[in-house]
């Protein structure tokens, strides 16, 4: 089947239309600047070069259609008409405690995301926008949501309630839900898969590592915690948020430099993390290569990121009581050797150790990395957040 998956920000829209039966990506493509002056729209067929123009998208419908234009064209496109694609699936970063899967959109549905907006501010207002839009110019195809909150909605009360009071959770759902959902189920089912085992008999801990960042504790293949929560801000030091810090941090700095909440929310939200703690950028190959030549900032960063990361696979061995693999994903988890060194360093406790060389030289394939006799086993498993979109569409479509 051909899927379209879409994933709209405030200002973008990315897309990928997938072959689910060979995994083929038939086109992908990028629309920025949507709404601002000097809009770009990106687009690439198949293993193709990459074309940019500079084409005007007012809003989010221009840039579907835009899309639906460069798909079918009898020249850049790779269907004749729209009724060779299937389904479209949209990514949607909170579903809240409503959807545990991926739904077919409707009315209902939208409103239910609307609904759980102000969780999500940024995102799925964008999410809605792109949906619509959709919906106006392919209003024959089934439209399916693809929640990043849904993989996490198994944890157990006590895993996801925060220790305040309670009537948060009863008054205004404040709880821990999770991100990358959609990332951490497509791993840990990898990871298992190249285990050669059913995930429904193995306990695995997901790390993935990208600007943002999570680990997930996977266990008889249901999310048992992971650590992002209400927001993406909690839990591993990221490209540039904070992570867990003391919640009185805030209130702290609020006064020192005279700052209002939202400032400093923006601040451990924006201007933290790798980035804040060195001054040198939230990207790592720059924090890797400073830290190489000697920045002192920047070897505490790596320190620090890879002990936060070891302290939480630490802590989900435990929420498991026990971890058969350690995956990592996303840019960093599948590319950055010198981190995943850093972090299985602390990890031979467990009963693993890394295979310096094999580590050294996986990169964004699919790897064990752990010497054979250990466990458990680490490994490197790419994430393709788009495929898992395009396979729960499928799914959920087929019945
Ligand atoms: P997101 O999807 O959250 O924006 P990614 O998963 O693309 O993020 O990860 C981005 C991070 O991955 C950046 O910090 C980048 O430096 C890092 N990264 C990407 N490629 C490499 C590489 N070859 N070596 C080291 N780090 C890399």
């Amino acid at each position: 089947m051909k899927v379209l998956v879409i994933n709209c920000g405030s200002s973008s829209l990315k897309f990928q239309l997938i072959e689910t039966e060979t995994n083929d990506v038939l086109a992908k493509g990028l629309c920025e600047r949507i709404g601002i002056e000097g809009s770009n729209f990106e687009y690439k067929k198949g293993d193709g070069e990459k074309t940019g123009t500079l084409t005007e998208m007012k809003n989010h419908k221009d840039a579907v259609a835009l899309v639906i234009k460069a798909l079918t064209d009898p020249e850049t496109g790779v269907v004749s008409s729209l009724d060779e694609i299937d389904a479209v699936g949209h990514r949607t970063v909170h579903g809240g405690e409503k959807f545990k899967s991926a739904v077919r959109i409707n009315e209902d549905v939208i409103k239910a995301i609307e609904e759980v907006s102000d969780l999500a501010p940024l995102h799925n207002p964008a999410c809605i926008t792109g949906i619509r839009a959709c919906q106006e110019l392919m209003p024959n195809l089934p439209h399916v949501g693809v929640f990043d909150t849904a993989f996490h909605q198994t944890m157990k009360p006590e895993a996801f309630l925060y220790a305040i009071p309670y009537e948060y959770y009863d008054k205004y759902k404040v709880r821990r839900y999770g991100f990358h959902g959609t990332s951490h189920d497509y791993v840990s089912k990898r990871a298992a898969e190249l285990l050669g085992k059913d995930r429904k008999d193995l306990k695995i801990i997901v790390c993935h590592l990208g600007n943002g960042a999570s680990v997930s504790a996977v266990e008889n293949g249901e999310c048992v915690d992971t650590s992002m929560g209400l927001t993406p801000l909690e839990g591993l030091i990221m490209g540039t948020r904070s992570g867990d810090l003391d919640p009185a941090v805030i209130s702290y700095l609020m006064g020192k430099e005279n700052l209002s909440c939202e400032e400093v929310t923006d601040i451990l939200n924006k201007k933290s993390g790798v980035l804040g703690m060195t001054g040198v950028s939230s990207d790592f190959r720059d924090i890797g290569k400073a830290a190489a030549e000697g920045n002192e900032k920047a070897e505490n960063a790596l320190k620090a990121y890879a002990l936060r990361v070891a302290k939480y696979i630490g802590s989900y061995a435990a929420a498991m009581n026990g971890v058969d693999a350690i995956a990592f994903t996303a840019g960093i988890g599948e590319n950055d050797a010198d981190v995943r060194e850093r972090i299985c360093g602390y990890l031979t406790f467990l009963g693993t150790e890394l295979d310096k060389d094999k580590n050294k030289t996986a990169r964004g394939k699919e790897t064990i990395i752990s010497k054979p006799e250990g466990k458990p086993v680490l490994m490197v498993v790419p994430t393709n957040e788009e495929l898992a979109i395009a396979m729960q569409t499928v799914a959920l479509i087929k019945g």
